[in-house]
């Protein structure tokens, strides 16, 4: 297979070989189950224990404060339907942003199917939300503030901070879906004031099916899968050993090598972004460049689809995506893009390009050679498109 150039890290990254390694004996010689009391199993224990003690010190948590899960997807569902259930007696209403991941937001939904209130907090054009909203929205039965650190479409990197700093002067829950920032940015829970923080081993090149949520000790959680005692009888079920191990091995590796990756991914980003907007007219940024992940540009293309422009560059190896992998495949308008203001026609015309390790200056440079002409054919075609007025027709 000729190489693809992967322009897709947001949805998922590969496993960094050395994290493969570290691996690979859990599945094998050392299989047993850290669940039991003789040595072999003692042996996977022992490697839970230090995988944990290992996340624990990355974020600045403490080892207790750290559950094995099978993903951010279950992190996410875990800390707001463990909460809700846990603390229906103080309240039953919630806040979160309109630009969550489907892992929150599908879960607020139910939450309100089931009688909760949950306020949506809107966000500015460029992605952002503002504190103050939070604060405003809080009330004497808010139970839980849900607001994501980084984006996964526009990359915009929220005020967590200062949002934390409100939510703890209220007393209220705080938990931050972390799935995009993890590895990626100097993270402290104590610092962003956070009470539980989601993160997914993929998205660090670690494997898929394994992650983490963070609670604080104080966090009243209710169990999430019953059965056995795993995870202080929290998260019943044996313990993904080779995935727990990989993910620790892998925020290791993305924390130590954080700042260089971000200065350059950031670099080759504004090289991408550069050249895009000086070949085609009618693009746009999406989302603010100040407070925005290195490895992200998200852009609207006036008059063309992004699934069209998807399907011509997978035609010439490129792999990206039009919002998130999860909107990929509905005609919806992404639900991010709405919030932030951008009409749906134009919405409909959005890309996402997220770089990461593999990407060279190669990558792009051909990126920017073969895009335009894309973008040129699919404006031919388009009955949107009026390439004379640089407008829509009709408009
Ligand atoms: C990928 C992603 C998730 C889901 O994580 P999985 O491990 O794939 O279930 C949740 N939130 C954000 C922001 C993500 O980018």
């Amino acid at each position: 297979m000729e190489r693809v150039i992967y322009l897709d890290h947001a949805s998922t990254t590969p496993t960094d070989p050395e994290v493969l390694e570290a691996m690979l004996p859990w599945f094998s010689q050392k299989f047993g189950n850290p669940s039991t009391v003789y040595s072999l199993g003692l042996t996977s224990s022992e490697a839970v224990q230090q995988a944990r003690e290992t996340v624990a010190r990355l974020i600045g948590a403490e080892p207790e404060e750290i559950y094995f899960t099978s993903g951010g997807t279950e992190s996410d569902n875990w800390a707001i339907f463990g909460t809700a259930e846990a603390q229906q007696s103080k309240g039953r209403h919630l806040i979160t942003s309109a630009i969550e991941h489907h892992a929150v937001l599908e879960c607020m939904k139910f939450l309100e199917k089931r009688g909760f209130e949950v306020t949506w907090l809107p966000v500015n054009s460029r992605g952002l939300v503002d504190p103050e909203e939070v604060r405003r929205a809080l009330r004497p039965d808010t139970i839980l503030v849900s607001i994501m650190h980084a984006n996964n479409e526009v990359g915009s990197i929220e005020p967590i901070e200062e949002i934390g700093r409100i939510t703890r002067e209220a007393g209220v829950l705080f938990h931050v879906d972390a799935v995009q920032t993890v590895g990626k940015l100097p993270l402290d829970v104590d610092q962003l004031g956070v009470d539980m923080l989601s993160m997914s081993a993929h998205k660090f090149y670690g494997p898929k099916g394994v992650g983490a949520l963070y609670a604080r000790k104080r966090v009243k959680l209710s169990s999430y899968l019953h059965g056995g005692g795993q995870e202080r009888g929290k998260r019943a079920g044996t313990h993904n050993v080779p995935g727990i191990v990989g993910l620790a091995k892998a925020l290791e590796i993305a924390c130590g090598r954080m700042a260089e990756d971000a200065i350059r991914e950031a670099e080759l980003r504004d090289r991408l972004w550069k050249g895009i907007s000086e070949r085609i007219q009618a693009v746009h940024l999406n989302g603010d460049f100040q407070h925005r992940l290195p490895s992200n540009l998200s852009i609207r293309v006036d008059g063309v689809e992004g699934e069209s422009m998807i399907l011509m560059l997978d035609m010439e190896g490129i792999c990206v995506s039009s919002g998130s992998a999860c909107t990929t495949g509905s005609l919806d308008p992404s639900h991010v893009l709405l919030a932030m203001g951008i009409p749906a026609e134009q919405a409909h015309g959005s890309l996402r390009m997220t770089l990461g390790r593999s990407t060279t200056q190669e990558d792009i440079d051909k990126f920017i050679e073969v895009f335009p002409p894309i973008v040129a054919r699919l404006r031919e075609m388009s009955p949107i498109w009026c390439a004379n007025c640089i407008c829509r027709k009709g408009s």
